[in-house]
């Protein structure tokens, strides 16, 4: 066993951290965050680097908990509450020795209390995080749902709480943004979208779906008697301990109600502008133009490619006692503290257009307009960024070079567009490699040429070999690649003259506009995405 020592130490004769990075962390981190928690998040270090320390500095044996074969009968000497709050999962037993994975296996209270409360001397081992959760859940649940079958008195909402509580949990753990509950002819799928993909991840019984659907409709507050129309509801809620927004939509289908759950993480939403993962020369770029006290900033891209995000995180940098921000959205997605955030309502004749000219009245320094979607929303929006005010808005379009006909074409005097622009950002998500099983690999002959047809060169890329952390896919988690274009005088000069996209393309081009496969590529350069990803989502352009 080893001698109880400092984690904070180990990773410094390690080298991994510095002194002044250990006592940085020390004094941001939350008072009940543990050091290699917050060393984590604030991306110090890795969850596999933590391992390999414990593993060969301390000496402590790191198991895989996918195909561990698991004592069960352990589930009855350690509750489900404790293995949940201190991140344990029992192993096995022999003798009178415990063997326990725990995610942090230097927390000597966790051992002491364990060792007491059971009897036992606890030998621990160390598993990731996301496999002590997967496992208790696995297991737990498991059990519960076995002892729960004979009780013939437990009404039969119960086992449709404990699989909607199950659904929603897995959720949260593999960070999906949405699950769909889908209707089949003969059974029910669940499935999660993860870093922007949907997979199938079980199947339920179609006798189940009713109850889970009806449970689906009590927690959102919804009609449970109401099968034939869609309907919309919302869900605050704790899940993993990871305060949670959800937003419940149901549609009607041949085979039964379809239900999508968004999973809004309140944790995560609110991102700082330096986290979004601009790089250096679009950040200060970006920066320049927002830090203006009037003009029009457009975030474009396809839905889901985090332009709220962005959005949000600007309004927040611009969040100061002496400005007046008011958004107004559909829907309003995350509050801020310190704007007004105005909700479009279509029934009650709350549109963009008519939001945004009571908005007007309202005396804003800063104003959001969720989307543009039609003329006099723009013309408005055009208008306002004229008259000394900061205007943020979304557009539908690919590149940032693409959408100035776009704007043109909305009937809008092309004069009033070309002085209120300040600038505009296309924006992608791509998925990130897994950093646990990231490795080097050779860049074949294609991905040369990728790299050679944008004046780029690449010795070595990297990818995802698959592990457990990222579901044996080789990514886990998403970033952004962007483009910027800041409007200048030239640029004026050329819509106004009815220039070609192409034109202006290459213009900005020559001036040093870093486009999105570019900054995709750059981005693989430095390993943090492979290049299909970049074609997968930069390729349209
Ligand atoms: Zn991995």
């Amino acid at each position: 066993m080893a001698e109880r020592k400092r984690l904070g130490d180990i990773l410094k004769d390690a080298g991994l951290v510095s002194e002044e990075q250990i006592k940085e962390t020390l004094n941001v981190k939350k008072s009940d965050q543990k050091l290699g928690d917050a060393l984590l998040e604030r991306g110090l270090i890795t969850e596999q680097q933590l391992i390999e320390v414990l593993e060969f500095q301390l000496g402590f044996p790191h198991v895989s908990l996918y195909r561990y074969p698991v004592d069960t009968s352990l589930l009855s000497i350690v509750s489900k509450d404790f293995a949940t709050r201190n991140m344990v999962m029992p192993l096995k037993k022999e003798e009178n020795q415990l063997t326990l994975a725990m995610n942090d296996p230097m927390d000597y209270y966790t051992i002491d209390d364990l060792q007491i409360a059971t009897g036992f001397q606890i030998s621990p081992v160390i598993a990731t995080k996301d496999e002590i959760i997967q496992a208790i859940n696995k297991y737990y649940n498991l059990k519960e749902s076995e002892e729960a079958a004979p009780e013939v008195d437990e009404s039969d909402q119960a086992p449709a709480i404990k699989l909607m509580n199950q659904i929603l949990q897995t959720g949260v753990q593999l960070k999906a943004s949405d699950i769909h509950i889908d209707a089949q002819e003969t059974k029910v799928l669940i499935r999660y979208r993860v870093d922007g993909l949907l997979r199938t991840e079980r199947t339920v019984t179609k006798s189940m779906q009713s109850s889970l659907i009806a449970r689906v409709k009590i927690m959102a507050n919804l009609n449970i008697t109401e099968t034939r129309l869609p309907q919309d509801g919302r869900i605050k809620a704790n899940i993993n301990s990871v305060p949670v927004d959800l937003r419940i939509s149901t549609l009607p289908t041949v085979y039964g109600e379809k239900v999508v759950i968004r999973i809004l993480d309140l944790g995560s939403v609110l991102n700082r502008l330096s986290e979004l993962g601009f790089n250096k020369v679009n950040y200060q770029r970006y920066m320049k133009m927002i830090e203006q006290p009037s003009g029009m900033v457009l975030i474009t891209g396809p839905t889901g490619s985090g332009k709220s995000s962005t959005l949000y995180a600007s309004l927040n940098h611009l969040n100061t006692d002496d400005q007046n921000i008011i958004t107004i959205e559909d829907p309003v997605e995350y509050q801020i503290e310190g704007i007004n955030q105005v909700q479009v309502n279509k029934q009650t004749g709350l549109t963009f257009t008519h939001g945004l000219r009571s908005v007007l009245r309202q005396d804003p320094d800063i104003v959001m307009v969720g989307e543009i979607r039609d003329s006099e929303t723009a013309e408005i929006a055009v208008r306002a960024s004229l008259t000394g005010h900061l205007v943020f808005s979304t557009l539908h379009t690919n590149g940032a070079v693409a959408t100035i006909p776009r704007l043109i074409d909305m009937d809008i005097e092309p004069y009033l567009v070309v002085s209120s622009l300040s600038g505009i950002v296309a924006q992608r998500l791509v998925r990130k490699i897994c950093r646990d099983c990231k490795r080097k690999v050779e860049p074949t002959a294609m991905e040369r040429e990728q790299f050679e047809k944008r004046g780029l060169s690449i010795n070595e890329i990297y990818s995802g070999k698959g592990c457990g952390n990222c579901q044996y896919t080789g990514y886990r988690g998403r970033l952004a690649i962007q483009e910027v274009l800041v409007m200048d005088d030239e640029i004026r000069k050329m819509m106004m003259n009815n220039s070609s996209i192409s034109e202006i393309r290459n213009y900005v081009w020559r001036n040093g506009m870093i486009f999105l496969i570019d900054d995709g590529l750059l981005k693989v350069k430095k390993g943090l995405t492979t290049i299909e990803e970049v074609m997968r989502v930069a390729l349209d352009d």
